[in-house]
């Protein structure tokens, strides 16, 4: 059975039906996930070698926008799981790669943190080197799937590295986890997006996701673009419900002593229309950043930050004019309204926050970097930018990004610029490195086996360009050349 075809039947069987009652007693939708798993929707984004389904970015957003349409909850525990498959596929062990295409392992994110908050990029939380392993602490702010799901990955500061952050896969039933009790929300009820507070967490140093301090360039690259592509096709989905369903209402809701339909409204006709006007652009704005994604074109970038931003905001404007042109009978929970109406304004808060989203997308159209440089690397910072020496004359790639999958056989983001590649994009003419060597290896020039994924000009970044404008030490900085043919000023700013 195609993916597709089992999905429509999980939402039709299970999904749907469960919804309401999810919202209602903030229920976690076990039963959804599980025939989600056995279906292998939740291997959707694992690759053929882990007996995954090896699909793409379009196909997980596809699946996103259709549980959303149903149960927002279920879209989004499966949108976080989906946010971190690729850095599990990078990164993770073979048999929890195998777990997850089996359908038996649900993972999340755990970055944003009581410290730092929606900063997801400076975390405060700590790991060391002690005896016996890696001693992690942290105070998690929101966790989706808290408790629920198998694993996390997790964020801290490194063990010894440069750089803002290191990635670990922690084991949910890892002792020293806690949470502080049941996660009662305004949307997304069934979320189990609680705190989760890490004290003392051992966990060996294998655990360790790529390497010590590459942590912000993997979240840059592996986790941010599918986060913010999915979560754009989950506030479509929001919308395409609402709008379907004020439809039907407009349709078979009479005003008795007019004998008219309340569709025959001019008014109430043109709010409905400018719901479905906002919904199609929102589809078509996500359309088009696949599109730039998969074509490699040198919008992509500029795409990836602008979209949740249009999506999230365009669902709670629309979900608002939904309960207008709803009444009264929006109000009831039986409709389901309200119900998306609350569960879309969670996107906008979610980091990057549509502020923070804004600031980057201005950042981007100015040739300014992507963030500020941090407290911890200003000196080093400063001599770099001062000193004028750094070697941009060649495009040996970064050897920050070290495990031996991202080396071999899994086509990785890494740390050198110029590179974005989807895992499981299913494009066959995708660029992947042999082994041992780096996966890319000009400045965007075309070669004969990798096409143009990213430009020069600051106006349009790259998509490798959230990951060479991400913040770096002088001695990671030294390892980014500057490729001959890119004078743009916006490759001198790096910090
Ligand atoms: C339902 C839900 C599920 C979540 N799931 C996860 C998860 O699985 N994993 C995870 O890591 N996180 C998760 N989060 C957390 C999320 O990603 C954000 O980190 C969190 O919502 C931010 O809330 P805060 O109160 O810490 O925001 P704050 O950082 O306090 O921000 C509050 C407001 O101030 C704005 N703001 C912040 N800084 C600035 C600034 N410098 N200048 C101007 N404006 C600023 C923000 O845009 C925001 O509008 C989840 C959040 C929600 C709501």
């Amino acid at each position: 059975m195609q993916y597709s075809d089992a999905l429509a039947a999980i939402i039709d069987d299970v999904v749907a039906p469960n919804a309401a009652d999810v919202d209602r007693n903030a229920t976690f939708p076990r039963q959804s996930l599980d025939a989600l798993g056995r279906a292998g929707i939740l291997g959707l984004l694992t690759g053929a070698d882990a007996g995954g389904a090896g699909l793409g970015l379009r196909q997980a957003a596809e699946v996103v926008e259709h549980l959303a349409r149903a149960c927002g909850s279920t879209a989004m525990v499966v949108l976080m799981h989906f946010a971190a498959v690729p850095v599990l596929e990078a990164h993770g062990p073979k048999d929890v790669r195998e777990a997850v295409a089996a359908g038996r392992h649900l993972t999340t994110l755990a970055f944003s943190e009581a410290g730092s908050r929606s900063h997801f990029w400076a975390p405060l939380s700590s790991a060391a080197r002690v005896d016996g392993g890696v001693r992690l602490d942290a105070r998690k702010s929101w966790v989706t799937s808290a408790g629920e799901a198998a694993s996390y990955v997790w964020s801290s500061r490194p063990l010894a590295g440069e750089g803002p952050m290191t990635l670990w896969l922690v084991p949910s039933s890892a002792s020293g986890l806690s949470q502080p009790g049941p996660f009662d929300g305004l949307g997304l009820r069934g979320n189990a997006s609680t705190p989760v507070t890490g004290e003392a967490v051992m966990v060996s140093e294998d655990a360790m996701l790529a390497g010590d301090g590459d942590g912000l360039d993997i979240a840059l690259s592996l986790v941010l673009p599918p986060f913010l592509v999915l979560t754009s096709a989950f506030s479509l989905g929001l919308m395409e419900a609402v709008t379907a369903d004020i439809g039907t209402h407009l349709g078979a809701t009479r005003l008795e002593h007019l004998d008219q339909a309340l569709v025959q409204q001019p008014i109430i006709r043109s709010g409905f229309a400018s719901m479905r006007l906002q919904t199609d652009r929102t589809r078509a704005f996500l359309d088009d950043t696949l599109a730039a994604l998969e074509t490699g074109r040198a919008d992509a970038t500029l795409r990836v930050l602008e979209v949740k931003a249009a999506a999230a905001e365009a669902a709670v404007e629309v979900t608002d004019l939904a309960m207008k042109i709803g009444g009264g009978a929006a109000f009831r929970k039986e409709v389901g309204i309200e119900r998306r109406f609350r569960d879309a304004r969670a996107a906008r808060v979610m980091a990057p926050t549509t502020d923070a989203l804004l600031d980057f997308v201005g950042r981007a159209i100015s040739g300014l970097p992507l963030l500020d440089t941090p407290r911890w690397s200003l000196s080093g910072m400063a001599s770099a930018s001062g000193s004028g020496t750094t070697d941009w004359s060649s495009t040996t790639s970064s050897t920050r990004t070290t495990s031996a999958r991202s080396k071999s056989s899994w086509p990785v983001v890494s740390t050198q610029r110029g590179t974005l590649h989807w895992p499981g994009s299913g494009r066959s003419d995708w660029p992947r490195p042999a082994a041992g060597e780096s996966p890319r290896s000009s400045c965007g020039t075309p070669t004969a086996t990798s096409p143009r994924l990213w430009s020069c000009g600051p106006t349009h970044p790259s998509p490798g360009w959230l990951t060479s404008m991400a913040p770096r030490s002088e001695s990671v900085r030294s390892t980014h050349r500057r490729p001959h043919c890119c004078p743009s000023p916006t490759y001198g700013r790096l910090g």
